[in-house]
């Protein structure tokens, strides 16, 4: 059904990139493992040579399940096509690596992934790239710090942990101006909660180890690309030789059809402990842009058609111990990297070590929560007993 035009999401994600007629009328489409792909003439190798055969030549590109979850998820963002590969750190260095040459100068929000900017430290400035950071909220104010040389503006809305949402429309409307593209790192919202290329995004990249595999067990990325960018990043992936295997594909793609139903639920939950947390006398603030009243919220409002389970805390200034106490006792939210699947974590983090353009200012500590599938009331009463921890 590659190529089909997604109904209503809870429904497009339940049918997409899936054709049981071509397998014997299984549900899902199976994990192909397969290399060598056999030729029955020395015509058909002879036309593979020359790039015309029409079949697979090669395991690494375009077996069925790989296939079935690019074309689902390309039609799920309303993009012209999309690629897997396996993480979505490696969804970002690929599409930054096949967008820019040597010389070119590529803007960053302050508010990038940690393991984006490493990249573009240690790997684009090496390829003799020019990188420079820009305030996550410059909006149209972004037209500043373009230089003529400038090929690339990074996007990532809400930013990584401190969730500043990005007026999309206006960067891309100035980007486009100066002859540059917009990516966009679109993780936390996926295709369902923010719709990249309908607000100007060119390259809309997903780490689809958060919510699209959803159980913590997968590691995948996903390139999704406008018909301009599509050529340059197919041709790149196929020469890096960086396909994701089809047994993650698989487990995407069974992400894929619980996505809607469980972002629904964790988006619900979220809200909850957020409005619970912003009455706590321990709480400073809370940085959760579906929240009415939250930094963010109206340009989330206004080009969000959904959110997700991941917000953060500023606390009240306390004493490290105490803090410590809170996060080492706590039940069912419990630290680690990562989000998206379905349980709850916390992880005490610090925006301000990173920033260049930008600072971080908070009086106390600040904390993410990621908001799994567990039980609300349960996750309050875990919550509630670790704030009074907090106090000694
Ligand atoms: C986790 C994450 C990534 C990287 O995904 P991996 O699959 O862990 O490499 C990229 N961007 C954002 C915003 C993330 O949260």
């Amino acid at each position: 059904m590659s190529g089909e035009k997604p109904r209503k999401p809870a429904t497009a994600v339940a049918h997409l990139g899936r054709d049981p007629a071509k397998h014997i009328g299984t549900v899902n489409t199976p994990v192909y493992r397969a290399t060598t792909i056999l030729f029955d003439t020395v015509a058909d190798l002879e036309a593979a040579d020359r790039g015309e055969y029409p079949g697979l030549t090669y395991g690494l590109h375009g077996l069925p399940t790989v296939a079935d979850l690019q074309s689902a998820y390309a039609a799920l963002e309303g993009a012209h096509a999309a690629l897997a590969v396996p993480s979505g750190l490696a969804a970002i260095t690929l599409a930054l690596v096949g967008t820019v040459h040597t010389g070119d100068h590529v803007l960053v929000t302050d508010s990038v992934y940690g393991p984006t900017r490493r990249f573009c430290e240690n790997q684009l400035k090496r390829l003799g790239v020019e990188v420079s950071y820009y305030d996550p909220c410059a909006g149209e104010g972004i037209e500043r710090e373009l230089k003529s040389n400038t090929k690339v503006v990074f996007t990532e809305s809400p930013g990584s942990l401190t969730f500043e949402v990005q007026d999309i429309p206006a960067i891309a409307g100035v980007a486009h101006h100066h002859g540059a593209l917009v990516l966009m790192d679109n993780t936390w919202a996926t295709p369902l909660g923010f719709q990249a290329f309908a607000h100007g995004v060119d390259v809309s990249i997903h780490a689809g180890t958060k919510y699209l595999g959803g159980h913590s067990d997968v590691l995948i990325g996903l390139i999704s690309c406008n018909e301009a960018t599509y050529p340059r990043l197919h041709r790149l992936w196929t020469d890096m030789g960086v396909a994701a295997s089809s047994d993650d594909c698989f487990l995407a793609l069974r992400g894929l059809r619980t996505l809607s139903v469980r972002l629904q639920r964790h988006t619900e939950s979220a809200l909850s402990i957020a409005n619970w947390l912003e009455g706590r006398p321990e709480v400073d603030e809370v940085i959760f842009p579906a929240l009415p009243g939250a930094r963010g919220h109206a340009l989330w409002k206004r080009d969000f058609t959904g959110a997700c389970g991941l917000f953060g805390v500023v606390l009240k200034p306390v004493a490290k111990a105490r803090l410590d106490a809170m996060l080492n006792g706590m039940r069912l939210f419990k630290m680690g990297y990562s989000w998206g699947g379905f349980e709850s974590l916390i992880l005490p983090v610090d925006p301000g070590r990173t920033r260049t353009a930008t600072s971080w200012q908070a009086a106390g500590p600040y904390l993410r929560l990621h908001v799994g599938l567990e039980d609300c009331g349960d996750l309050i009463a875990d919550l509630a007993d670790g704030l009074a921890r907090l106090h000694g």
